[in-house]
């Protein structure tokens, strides 16, 4: 069974609050009739046999938030569930990760972003949305993090990279020809800001430059690999247009569910 967990916390990130509200338009968008069930490899998304809807989490703040988290996350692999989390910012995927990693040993990470997510300190918040995969590498988590789409590489962040041998695939050097192939458990964690803002406009750090949503959608379709959980993250409905977002983030969640189911 595939759970689909809305995580509405915003409190950790550094700019604009409002990715909070962004797990029940995004199940809103799923579950429009505008479109139907079936992903583009034909898996019915929708199927109460396979997928089910855990009620959005309601979060305390703080290091309790991550905490809780991390438990309900867990406890959902203990019953034999795989998770697509919805978020929220991205400072969710460090407390699920922590759960994975116990059900995990050698987990792969495949990230889409703008943005590498590495820093160290960020404003004196470890858990802050600017440095869930420093925490998950410094914790020896996962086995390999790839990075697709990141167009925001500074020093620290480059120093970052080498230090935790993170395989980056920054955007001005992606071409549709690469692949990617994956030993293990593959993890995927798509920050909607990795789309380009043109396709992606409700975000709190648009970065121009971006991936278009068919470039993310033939990645996940090629993808070699056991797909055993994920989320989406970041999309801020405060900054949306005409719900595109909401659209996008909804789709990119049905052709996930997809990958999950046939695995
Ligand atoms: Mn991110
Ligand atoms: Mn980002």
């Amino acid at each position: 069974m595939i759970s689909l967990l809305g995580i509405p916390l915003d409190e950790n990130s550094s700019f604009q609050r409002g990715a909070a509200k962004a797990p029940q338009k995004i199940i809103e968008a799923f579950y429009s009739e505008s479109t139907n069930d079936h992903s583009e490899n034909g898996i019915n998304s929708r199927s109460s046999a396979k997928v089910k809807v855990i009620d959005p989490l309601v979060l305390p703040s703080g290091k309790s938030a991550i905490e809780k988290i991390y438990n309900v996350v867990y406890n959902e692999l203990e019953k034999g569930n795989n998770i697509i989390s919805i978020g929220g910012d991205h400072s969710i995927t460090f407390p699920i990760i922590q759960a994975y990693a116990k059900k995990y040993d050698s987990l792969n990470i495949l990230h889409f972003d703008a943005h590498p997510d590495l820093y160290d300190n960020f404003e004196n918040n470890p858990f802050s949305h600017a440095s869930p995969f420093a925490r998950i590498m410094e914790n020896n988590l996962a086995k390999r993090l790839v990075q697709v789409g990141i167009r925001t590489l500074n020093d620290h962040q480059r120093e970052q990279v080498k230090k935790f041998n993170v395989e980056v695939i920054e955007m001005k050097d992606y071409n549709s020809n690469l692949s990617f192939q994956f030993d293990g458990p593959v993890y995927i964690s798509l920050d909607i800001d990795g789309l380009d803002p043109a396709y992606a406009p409700g975000v709190s750090h648009p970065e121009p430059g971006g991936l278009t949503t068919r470039e993310i959608i033939n990645i996940l379709h090629s993808l070699q690999a056991d797909v055993i959980g994920g989320d989406i993250v970041e999309y801020n409905p405060i900054n949306d247009v005409n719900n595109i977002t909401a659209i996008t983030a909804a789709k990119l969640l049905k052709e996930m569910i997809g990958k999950l189911i046939i695995h």
